[in-house]
């Protein structure tokens, strides 16, 4: 490992030595009072490789896609990029030719640009969740009462006690594997509440190689913005 930059923080009141990777790539070490500096730079090249994974996915991230409303904007769709293209003087509307996502406006506004594709990308989700949940649900023996959307920022998902299950819009951006992985992982929930191995097991009966759609969202998660 090349000597890696590193702000160095010593408390008192910690008794082991910590790393943080900050937004941009930053690196800190928070540390007890006596660390010595051999443990802190042993402990530094223990977690090189999570430390250069971090600075990775960080730069990466930076590279997100940003919805500004105008033409050229890069967009997620079922995991494949599309470009919005606004056409100005036509009547009001919006729909995907090939790989461009055409909104026609008469005047275009920027801000009135970004609030149609929103709501044109939530109704598409609404529409492809409540059916993927319908062909998964079939595999069970118990349906969710109630299928919501909603804008989540750090969650896929989620599965309430009363069987309503919540999903995040933003997964209509995900390939449709990696969306049928998250409504089988809360569907799943229906049967085990827990994240034990029964409900793991239950999990990859349903879909055995679910484990790499964890992987694409735990690497590509960060993507799935606008
Ligand atoms: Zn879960």
């Amino acid at each position: 490992m090349s000597e890696l930059v590193y702000t160095l923080i010593r408390k008192k009141s910690r008794k082991r030595v910590a790393i943080a990777v900050l937004p941009c790539g930053s690196v800190q070490v928070l540390a007890p009072i006596r660390a010595s500096v051999s443990r802190i730079k042993g402990f530094l090249r223990d977690k090189s490789d999570w430390i250069r994974k971090q600075q990775l996915v960080c730069h990466a991230r930076e590279q997100a896609p940003i919805l500004t409303g105008n033409s050229g904007d890069m967009l997620l769709y079922f995991g494949r990029e599309i470009t919005l293209q606004v056409l100005p003087g036509v009547k009001r509307s919006v729909g995907l030719v090939g790989s461009e996502l055409v909104v026609g406006m008469r005047e275009p506004d920027p801000e009135k640009v970004k609030k149609m594709v929103l709501k044109w990308y939530r109704e598409l989700a609404q529409e492809i969740i409540e059916d993927r949940v319908l062909i998964w649900s079939a595999h069970l023996s118990k349906k969710p009462k109630q299928v919501r959307l909603k804008t989540m920022t750090s969650r896929w998902g989620s599965c309430s006690i009363l069987g309503n299950l919540n999903f995040n819009w933003k997964l209509i951006m995900a390939p449709l594997d990696v969306l049928d992985y998250v409504v089988v992982h809360e569907l799943s929930h229906l049967v085990h509440h827990d994240h034990s191995r029964k409900f793991w097991d239950f999990v990859a009966l349903l879909m055995p190689d679910f484990k790499r759609h964890v992987v694409w969202l735990r690497e590509n998660g960060y993507r799935l913005a606008l």
